[in-house]
């Protein structure tokens, strides 16, 4: 798989550094209120279990999953392929999702939960921001490292399903795009 990898942004251990620093942002905002996160999968798995993990805060986990990728394009359409199941009735809610790129998922699971008027707070964390020239659909609260715009792949992060458990973020090879291209 690392042989993939034309590019590593970001190891391990840079990651899980950065993240202890997110997460102690994410706490001093929601302590003392009543939290539930909602991960987006399939993408945040990772992300979500490490951030987590330095939470100190007793919050409730839920999972929506949304797909808009296909390959390396973002389709533009976004498909909820399931729903949360969990009462967010007077409840902070905080969105994870993987990566930020035209933000139309970040802007269509927001605008979702926005109808919901019992929710207290609507907030959102993303690993990574794409750096792209044209305006974004929805920007994030909480932000861990900005990137080029290039495809990667790695720590959640697939190529029609490949790559998710790579422990690193690393920029996918044009040859392993070609490789792995769904017919
Ligand atoms: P957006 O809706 O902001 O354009 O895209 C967000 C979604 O597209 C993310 O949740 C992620 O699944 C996917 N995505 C965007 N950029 C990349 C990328 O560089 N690599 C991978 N693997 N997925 C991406
Ligand atoms: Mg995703």
């Amino acid at each position: 798989m690392i042989q993939d990898i034309s590019e590593v942004l970001f190891d391990e251990a840079t990651i899980l550094h950065r993240l202890d620093t997110l997460a102690r942002k994410i706490s001093a905002e929601y302590e003392g209120k009543d939290l539930t996160v909602v991960a987006l999968l399939t993408g945040s798995v990772i992300f979500m279990a490490d951030l987590l993990r330095r939470i100190p805060l007793p919050l409730q986990v839920d999972c929506l999953a949304v797909s808009s990728y296909h390959g390396t394009q973002s389709k533009g359409t976004v498909t909820f392929r399931q729903t949360p199941v969990a009462d967010l009735s007077n409840r902070h809610v905080l969105i994870l999702d993987d990566i930020l790129d035209t933000g139309i998922t970040l802007r269509t699971v927001l605008d979702h939960f926005a109808k919901d008027k019992t929710i207290l707070s609507l907030k959102s964390c993303v690993l990574l921001r794409k750096l792209i020239e044209q305006p974004r659909k929805a920007e994030a609260d909480f932000v861990a490292f900005d990137i080029p715009n290039a495809f990667v792949v790695g720590y959640g992060l697939d190529y029609n399903e490949r790559y998710r458990n790579l422990p690193l973020v690393g920029v996918l090879s044009p040859e392993a795009i070609t490789r792995y291209a769904k017919e």
